[in-house]
């Protein structure tokens, strides 16, 4: 099995220390909003991720943290999490923050579950970490490479050689962007805090004056309480590169002398033609905005197992919808697929290579079709590879079908005689008509959606 490993900028064959166990952390999210549609691109990575260790007979312990405190916003003024109380007219103290963190930690959970995304061995939450984190820095100052300025501790970036390895990033290019913004007293400008104080209700007591922990520290002093160090494989999306995961790297290996993590992986963003998505503003698609639409998560999934994960993605409501309609159709001739039978080991060899490639689930997603359409599979054995395959691709295949198929018996004869009557407009051409009666089934409580090989009647969400 081989993996892309932003370290060494290859493709590498993953071995992992402990054969018997795979340790992986992925950076979890930050619980101030709703998470994006982008966000949950690097959980569904994540995941794949995952399965496909399974899938190859690794046991693999995932942990994902869940930052509740400490994340500053881009302008590095406020934050994140106090950024979101005020936008909720909540009061600034530890219990309204925390009140605030757990509302959307369930939220993302709740998201990560409509998207069969495994749920991890453990989610730490940052705010409950704050021993970990002191004693990191403690052993960071006493080595000397943090120091204490007037607003909090700072790690001393020159005194570790090998920042910016990760990713091969312009030191020089960071440093005099980060000089700009520098308002002075650190070594360096691109230094970071591991340790803010504060004076505000929000802050923990620590032995050089009450504050709360950076972003960095707390990733790094969690991976290590939960996973040992190093561990094997660590996750995120490639926005987290040049700073937080270059910043993690510099802390745990300054203060333990062994690499913190063997591979690091990262996920290419989703895009909207705009730019960027964030969490806030026009660009902010969640998983409830999809679902609004009609929109089932899982065919988010399926649409996001067409492209690399190391490919940005240009997201547009009609991809996703094209995305849904092949997966209607995959769960519609599941949905007759008989009997019990083993997956013949040679489909199942092919989908291993396909994913054992850097999980090349582009290459992998056909496979599914090329076995529906087989001429040399019974359907038994047709139905058994594709929930062999599923075990990766995670597009609860077998109980979406079901879910599918029991609800198109309940469909009432009224609203089959709306869709066929518009499938008669739609052949006549009168769109118009075929439009109004598309109206008055979706008022009805339905979604009719066109295939190739007809309609396809669902509930809606
Ligand atoms: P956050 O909650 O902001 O810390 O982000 C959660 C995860 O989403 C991190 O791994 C980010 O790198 C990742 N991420 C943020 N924006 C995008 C995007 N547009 N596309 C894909 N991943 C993203
Ligand atoms: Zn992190």
């Amino acid at each position: 099995m081989v993996l892309y490993n932003t370290l060494t900028g290859k493709k590498e064959e993953f071995r992992p220390i402990d054969p018997k166990e795979v340790r992986m952390y992925t950076c979890g999210p930050t619980v101030y909003n709703y998470a994006h549609i982008g966000n949950l691109r690097a959980y569904v990575f994540a995941d794949v991720l995952r399965r496909t260790l399974e899938f190859r007979g690794f046991k693999v312990r995932q942990v994902m943290n869940i930052t509740d405190v400490g994340e500053p916003t881009s302008d590095e003024c406020e934050d994140k999490m106090a950024k979101g109380l005020r936008r909720e007219g909540k009061p600034q103290t530890l219990e309204a923050m925390s009140e605030l963190g757990e509302f959307y930690a369930k939220a993302f959970l709740d998201d990560a579950a409509s998207l069969n995304i495994l749920p991890a061995a453990e989610y730490p939450r940052a705010s409950r970490h704050i021993k970990e984190d002191l004693e990191l820095i403690d052993i960071l100052l006493n080595k000397g490479t943090a120091y204490k300025l007037g607003d909090g501790i700072y790690f001393d970036t020159s005194a570790f050689p090998a920042y910016g390895k990760l990713g091969n990033i312009d030191i020089a290019g960071l440093k005099a962007g980060a000089r700009v913004k520098t308002k002075g007293g650190k070594k360096n400008p691109i230094d970071f805090a591991l340790w803010k104080f504060s004076t505000g209700p929000i802050g923990w007591e620590s032995p050089w004056g009450r504050g709360f922990p950076g972003w960095h520290i707390e990733c790094s002093a969690m991976s290590r309480a939960y996973l040992g160090q190093p561990f094997d494989i660590h996750t995120g999306g490639i926005d987290h590169i040049p700073t937080h995961h270059q910043n993690e790297i510099a802390q745990s290996e300054a203060a333990y002398g062994v690499p913190l993590a063997n591979y690091w992986m990262h996920n290419e963003h989703l895009v909207v033609a705009s730019g960027k998505m964030a969490k806030s503003g026009e660009n902010f698609v969640t998983l409830r905005t999809l679902r609004e639409r009609g929109i089932h998560p899982l065919a988010y999934r399926y649409y996001l197992l067409g492209a690399s994960y190391r490919t940005p993605m240009q997201f547009s409501f009609e991809a996703v919808e094209a995305a849904e309609t092949s997966y209607f159709k995959l769960l519609i001739a599941f949905a007759s697929l008989e009997g019990d039978a083993k997956p013949p080991a040679a489909y199942v060899a092919r989908f291993s290579d396909a994913v054992s490639d850097d999980l090349g689930t582009p290459a992998a997603l056909p496979l599914l079709w090329e076995a529906l359409r087989s001429a040399d599979l019974s359907p038994a054995e047709k139905r058994a590879v594709i929930v062999a395959y599923d075990r990766v691709l995670g597009l609860d295949i077998e109980h979406q079908a079901r879910k599918l198929q029991e609800e198109l018996e309940m469909i009432p004869d009224h609203i089959k005689k709306l869709a066929s009557a518009r499938e008669d407009a739609r052949t006549a051409k009168d769109f118009k008509t075929a439009d109004a009666l598309r109206t008055d089934i979706k008022a009805a409580g339905f979604e009719v959606m066109d295939t190739d090989s007809g309609p396809i009647i669902r509930k809606s969400l």
